[in-house]
């Protein structure tokens, strides 16, 4: 930009040559001078990347050297306003308005516009003008300093960009850190609480009164009482915020399933994780705490455990051989008392808040309340006289409904619609559920149950299963019967033989029965497994924490397993004792029948040392290999369940007698407590059981029926059991079965 120097100097007056010589000379030291000038700030623009410029007070460009060194554009090119052609095409205008403007106020020019390279590529620039004025209110030239600021305007973008980002990035997670399921807390170093999302405050709602999480810790810590998984307090230290506080990562397998008891007595299970948070210089800074509610799991375990044991409760009770050593009036005298039972135990397997058992007299329809749950003491009364002073059945209002119970159907009734909602509703209840109680087609009683004032829709799961328990409610009643029938029986031989007869029938037409609520036990013990699997897929933590429940389900299936053989045992009995128990004999191999035995029940005993001594085959027997497999299966789980897990069991095989008379002999030897003498025969009577002598391993209810259906089944084959035993040493029992001939 080299505006021409000495353009706006005034001519001066001829002069003299002396001092012509001298002006000259002076005048040309300022020109060299001045060019030296305009070099360093030549050699200035090109070093630093500013464009230095000059122009005349109007702003006509004359030249700009580094301008035309940086654009390409020639000398010609840039003059006037030609330098214009090198700005970017949407700049211009804006560059050129302002440089009019700046002339026209004698203001400095501001600017920024894009320039382009000699290659082509624009950059950006940003212009500063000032005037430089000389005789007042008149500007002598215009200086300016344009400055490539590419680099540093694709910082400010990259800078704005990485802000822009940086904001979404934290609305999300403010987001995220709301929308998590789990409360999440995060914790100051001095316990308070620093942020927590709405999970976490929804949780700490059900724990404390509002403002709770302004408290300081000591405060917060007092009001929430922290137990264990097993119910115990946990002490100040070692709860988890504090244990978090404390530097100690609670992750993975260290999570902390706790309960939280409100101040109003309410419980949450919360399984807790989390870390403690570190400043630079790896102090504790404070901790951030993740709480999983855990409480619906709980209670899908606690009601899966519950469930299962009440309903093994009821199967076994019915199962249970009468105590034929008590007074026979004591024995029927414990319907009530059973029934009760029943009825809490239905309460508790449904969940629901009442349950009334009713028996029904077949003759007169009248109904005979038995037991309700659920009630206060005042209005059970109040219930007990409803149920007496009740409508025989025959003249119901609702005769359809009473055929549909009469056929086995459980019926739901809706209390808050026509024609329900005008009968009286004592207790107000929504939805009443009534199952019929059948044995032998006949409705002998029914089981009602509600969930009170509560909205609940009844799954069919539920109704299958209130039928189910209505069932075995039913047997045991009628179990209760026919106790009592005896029970006044008694001074009269010949009517307590029937009484007998028809107690034996019934064992017989109840263990037939059982099998149905059994299914349905068994049904539902799988489908519960099913519903804690699916909660825990994809989840693995989950699925880890709802093992031990899955353990119980197992054990209950196992339980079931038990019932079932059980319940076997029962219908064996009866086949036994009306003489219809069937064998299909044919040859087998006793030898191949004992280690099939063997292997089954180590696989089913893993930890158990099972020895077999004795020939792999050849030891042909005609026999039910089913039924000589149930004696040996009997006799080995005896010896199992009742000796100590690390005493071995060893099973013999071997042949007596002469040629032509020969026999197979199978002992089962164990290291249990033994028998005394006077049980050796009374072991092998129905439903004995030696007292005193316990299950020490595995589980094992018994009836005392295995021993019994043993000796019969060898007996009816030909052959002959035994037991021999030292009290302190162990027993051996065995049977002997005739080898078939050849
Ligand atoms: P349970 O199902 O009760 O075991 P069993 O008829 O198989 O019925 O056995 C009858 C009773 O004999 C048992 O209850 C137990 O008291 C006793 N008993 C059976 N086997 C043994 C054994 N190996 N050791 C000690 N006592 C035994």
């Amino acid at each position: 930009m080299n505006a021409k120097r000495d353009r706006d100097s005034t001519p001066s007056p001829p002069a003299a040559p002396a001092e012509t010589t001298a002006v000259a000379s002076e005048a040309d030291r300022l020109a060299r001078r001045l060019r030296e000038s305009e070099e360093r700030l030549q050699a200035l623009s090109e070093a630093t990347g500013y464009l230095v410029w000059t122009t005349p007070p109007d702003g006509q460009v004359e030249d700009m050297p580094n301008w035309r060194a940086f654009t390409g554009q020639s000398e010609q090119q840039v003059r006037g306003w030609g330098w214009l052609d090198a700005i970017h095409p949407d700049d211009r205008a804006g560059i050129a308005e302002a440089w009019e403007r700046a002339i026209h106020e004698c203001t400095p020019l501001e600017g920024e516009y894009r320039l382009r390279r000699r290659d082509g590529i624009y950059r950006h620039f940003q212009a500063r003008g000032v005037p430089v004025f000389g005789e007042p209110g008149t500007v002598r030239e215009w200086v300016g300093m344009d400055t490539d600021i590419t680099e540093r305007k694709a910082l400010e973008l990259q800078l704005r960009a990485a802000a822009r980002e940086a904001a979404a990035r934290a609305s999300q997670l403010e987001v995220t850190f709301e929308a998590i399921t789990d409360g999440v807390v995060v914790y100051r170093g001095d316990g308070s609480i620093a942020q927590m999302n709405a999970a976490a405050r929804a949780i700490f709602r059900l724990m404390a009164p509002e403002g709770f999480e302004q408290w300081p810790i000591g405060e917060r810590l007092q009001l929430v009482e922290v137990y264990d998984g097993q119910g115990h307090a946990l002490p100040p230290a070692r709860r988890p915020i504090l244990r978090l506080l404390a530097g100690e990562e609670l992750t993975g397998v260290g999570a902390m399933d706790v309960v939280f008891r409100s101040h109003e007595g309410r419980e949450i299970w919360l399984s807790i994780s989390g870390a403690p948070t570190r400043d630079e210089d790896g102090a504790i800074a404070g901790a951030v705490a993740i709480y999983h509610d855990v409480t619906a799991r709980h209670s899908l375990e606690r009601r899966a455990r519950d469930a299962l044991t009440a309903l093994l409760e009821m199967a076994e009770t019915l199962v249970r051989a009468p105590d034929e050593t008590a007074p026979l009036e004591e024995q029927a005298g414990e319907a009530g008392a059973i029934a009760q039972r029943l009825a809490e135990l239905t309460c508790s397997v449904l969940g629901c808040s009442r349950v009334g058992i009713v028996a029904l007299d077949a003759a007169s329809g009248r109904q005979r309340p038995m037991a309700v749950a659920g009630l206060a003491d005042a209005q059970r009364m109040q219930w007990w006289v409803e149920q007496e002073q009740a409508l025989p059945i025959t003249e119901s209002p609702f005769p359809e409904l009473t055929k549909r119970l009469l056929a086995g159907e459980v019926l739901m009734l809706d209390m808050t619609h026509p024609p329900f909602d005008q009968l009286p509703n004592p207790y107000g209840i929504r939805a009443l559920l009534i199952a019929p109680m059948r044995v032998r087609e006949q409705v002998v009683g029914a089981l009602s149950l509600d969930h009170g004032g509560e909205p609940h829709d009844y799954t069919p799961d539920e109704m299958a299963l209130a039928g189910a328990v209505a069932q075995l409610a039913g047997l045991v009643i009628e179990r209760e019967r026919l106790l009592r029938e005896r029970a006044a029986a008694q001074a009269n031989e010949l009517a307590l033989r029937t009484a007998n007869q028809r107690m034996d029938e019934f064992l017989s037409m109840a263990s037939h029965e059982l099998r149905t609520p059994l299914t349905t036990l068994k049904a539902n013990v799988q489908l519960t497994d099913r519903r804690l699997v699916a909660l825990g897929e994809g989840k693995p933590r989950i699925a880890k924490r709802l093992g031990p429940a899955r353990e119980l389900l197992k054990r209950g299936d196992r339980q079931v397993d038990v019932l079932n053989r059980l319940v076997g045992d029962l219908l064996d009995v009866s086949r036994i004792q009306s003489n219809r128990l069937e064998l299909r004999v044919e040859r087998r191999d006793l030898a191949v029948i004992v280690r099939e035995t063997v292997a089954e029940q180590h696989l089913a005993h893993p930890d158990r040392t099972i020895v077999y001594e004795g020939p792999a085959r050849g030891t042909p027997v005609h026999a039910d290999g089913l039924r000589i497999k149930q004696v040996v299966s009997n006799f080995l789980t005896n010896a199992l369940k009742y000796s100590a897990q690390e005493r071995p069991v060893s099973v013999a095989l071997c042949m007596e007698g002469k040629p032509g008379c020969r026999l197979a002999r199978v002992s089962i030897r164990d290291q249990g407590p033994g028998l005394p003498e006077d049980e050796l025969e009374r072991v092998w009577e129905r439903f004995h059981r030696v007292p005193g002598i316990e299950v020490q391993s595995g589980s094992g209810v018994g009836l005392g029926l295995g021993l019994h259906i043993g000796r019969t089944l060898i007996q009816r084959h030909g052959g002959q059991v035994g037991v021999e035993s030292v009290v302190g040493e162990g027993s051996t029992f065995w049977f002997k079965l005739p080898l078939a001939k050849d």
